[in-house]
Order: C-alpha cells, then structure tokens, then sequence
C-alpha cells in the first residue's frame, strides 16, 4: 500500500511525526511524504523533521507566504502533478490548513481516496479559514478520523450517514506524541527563567488580525508579568505584526523566538499554566495536566471546556485576568478524553484493512 502524507504547517509536522514512526512498524506501507511549504522557516519546519526523525519529504513544494487563493490554488496544481506520478492508494491529511484543503481536494478529483486525521472538530466559526478548511476536507474524504466523541457527533449532526465517508473514534495522535516525547524534553537553551512561569502563544488571525483583541491580550500578559514571569514563544505572524503596529512589550514578557518540539514540551510539562489561542496546545496542557486559560471565543476542544480543564475567556484583558485569578480548574487530568496514545495504531490499522 502506498500513502502520500501532505503536510505543511508545524502542527502537522509533529501530528505526523508520530504516525509516520509508526508506520515504520508496516513493512508493507511505503509512505511519500510532500512538504508544501507553508511553514518554512528553519524553526518553524525542519527543526521538527530533525528531532522528531521525520522522514526527510521526497517532495518539497516550496509554497508558502501567500495570500489563501494563491497559497490553495498553487498547491493544488502541485500536488496534483506529485499523485498523478506517485499513484498512492491514499493520501493522508491532518488538521485543518490551507495544505490540508488543498491535497483533499486535489486527492479527490483524481478519485483516489483522502484519509483525514482530526477530522470533525468544529468551532462553529465560519470567519475562520480553519474551519472553512475542515468542513470541506471532511466532506471529501473517505476516511474520518476523530480524535473525540465530539468529533464524531459534529459529522452526524452535518448528514455524514449521507456522505461517502466512513467516520472512526480513533483518538488524538497528539496524545501519542505527547507520551513518547516527554522523556525526551529539553529545557530551551539560555531561556533565563527559574521558578514558576506561565507559558502563552497568541497566533491565530481572529486576534493577530484585530488590533483591539491583540493589544488587550498583551495588556492582560503585561499585568500578569508583574507578578509571574510570562513566557512567549513568538510565532512569526505575531512578531511581524507587533513590529507593523508598534506594539512595544515590556521586558517583563519573555519573548523568545518559536522552539522545537522537544522544548516545547518541557516548557509545557514545567509551566505553572498555558495562555494560548493555539488548538493543540490546549490539548496538550491537560496531557501535562496544567491548566489553560484559552484566548478565544470557541474552542473545538470542547470536552476541555465541559470538564473544567480549560476556560474560554476571549481577548478581554479583564476577563483574562479574572480567570486567571479565581477559576476553579478541575485537577482530574487522568480523566481519559482522548484515546490514551493509541490513535496512531488504530488509526494505521484501520487503513490497511479497509476495503473500497
Ligand atoms: N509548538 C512548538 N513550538 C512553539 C510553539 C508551539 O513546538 O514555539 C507546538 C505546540 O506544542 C503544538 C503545536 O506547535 O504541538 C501547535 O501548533 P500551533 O499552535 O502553531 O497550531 P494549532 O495547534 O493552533 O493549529
């Protein structure tokens, strides 16, 4: 069997770190990988192909730092070209980016079958182009993999009986990869910090995007600094936007450039709490069972929100603040939300067993 993994942005890289070792233990798997581009910097891609020992991508379409159309439409045509000539049996997507759209659809029209790993989730956002790009991968695909319960509800709840695609609970691979990784952490090299910190990363466009939203965001941050030191590994959209703005941060925010997976997760497992607008790093506070406060208004991780793990508290600094100071978290992080670590076997098993 043949697979071609399109993968482009950092969340992908490290879903697919952890399948891709796997499959290694599928000796009758040949797996192609195809890098779009979409993330490219040596921080923000390759650092993640080294230490998660990633197969090096036989395809590297070089396709980043464009406007949606341009991104989609051009990978669209490249990806086109790759599985005329690879001819895979599947091709494997993740997540809900521009690359993920863009192979599902190209993947789709040829007639050969998508597999998409966190299929389901929702946040009920259209302005989110996430969402735009999940709901119509998921339509496209023949195999859905949900990480949740939830997951699997949303699919029924938009007609999936209806649809040509097959929906299976497989779990999160991102639990997977958290269990396999934290033994591995590395603290980041000249962080300058020592006692409690809370870890914050703000990059998605509803607040990038807003000015308003933002500012607040980093007034809540700035206050919070007084007492606890913050750390912010700063995504590269979010920097070249507070440069464009000429928001000025105090030193008391620890501002560092994006790290690799491995210190990522030590700074998640030494945190004292996560302030984050990213999806999976919600997830993988509760794996390292710390608290999350969420800057959004919705979060497709609802099961985090129902059992008090994670609070919703948007771009308001005061609201922000409030939380932080008297919300009452639940500290039951056995509670088994997402699979245990298995999703990647289920997830390789059952393709390899399904029948057209
Ligand atoms: N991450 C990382 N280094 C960083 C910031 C984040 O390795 O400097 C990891 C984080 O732990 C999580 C993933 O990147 O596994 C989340 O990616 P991101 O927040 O960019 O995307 P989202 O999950 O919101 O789609």
């Amino acid at each position: 069997m043949k697979i071609v993994t399109v993968v482009g942005a950092r969340p992908q890289f490290i879903k697919a770190g952890t399948v891709s070792r796997e499959l290694l233990n599928y000796p009758n798997v040949e797996e192609v990988i195809v890098h779009t581009g979409q993330h490219y910097d040596q921080n923000m891609s390759d650092i993640f192909f080294e230490e998660m020992k990633i197969p090096k991508p036989t395809y590297s379409l070089g396709i980043g730092g464009k406007s949606h159309g341009a991104m989609t439409g051009q990978m669209i045509e490249s990806i086109e070209k790759v599985l005329v000539d690879e001819k895979p049996d599947w091709v494997l997507v993740y997540g809900d980016t521009n690359s993920t759209l863009a192979a599902s659809l190209a993947a789709s029209k040829l007639h050969i079958k998508v597999a998409h790993i966190e299929a389901g989730l929702r946040s009920f956002n259209m302005k989110m182009p996430e969402e735009i790009n999940r709901i119509l991968t998921d339509r496209v695909s023949s195999l859905l993999f949900c990480p949740t319960r939830a997951a699997i509800d949303n699919l029924e709840s938009e007609g999936l009986s209806f649809w040509d695609g097959e929906a299976f609970l497989s779990g999160d691979v991102m639990q997977d990869g958290a269990l396999f990784y934290k033994s591995l952490a590395i603290k980041p090299k000249n962080l300058g910090i020592e006692g409690p910190f809370i870890l914050s990363t703000i990059h998605r466009a509803e607040n990038t995007d807003d000015q308003s939203r933002l500012r607040s965001i980093f007034t809540a941050l700035e206050k919070l600094a007084l007492d606890t030191q913050v750390v912010l590994p700063l995504h590269p959209r979010t920097r070249n936007i507070i440069a464009n703005w000429g928001i000025n941060l105090s030193k008391n925010i620890k501002i560092i450039d994006p790290v690799g997976y491995l210190n990522m997760v030590w700074l998640i497992d030494h945190c004292k709490l996560v302030m984050t607008d990213s999806g999976g790093l919600q997830k993988e506070a509760f794996f390292f069972a710390k608290p999350c406060i969420t800057l959004r208004d919705e979060t497709e991780w609802v099961e985090l929100v129902e059992n008090k793990f994670n609070v919703l508290v948007g771009a308001s600094s005061e609201k922000i603040l409030t939380c932080y100071h008297n919300f009452h978290f639940s500290s039951d992080f056995k509670m088994n939300l997402y699979g245990g670590g298995h999703a990647a076997k289920n997830i390789i098993n059952t393709l390899v067993t399904y029948e057209n």
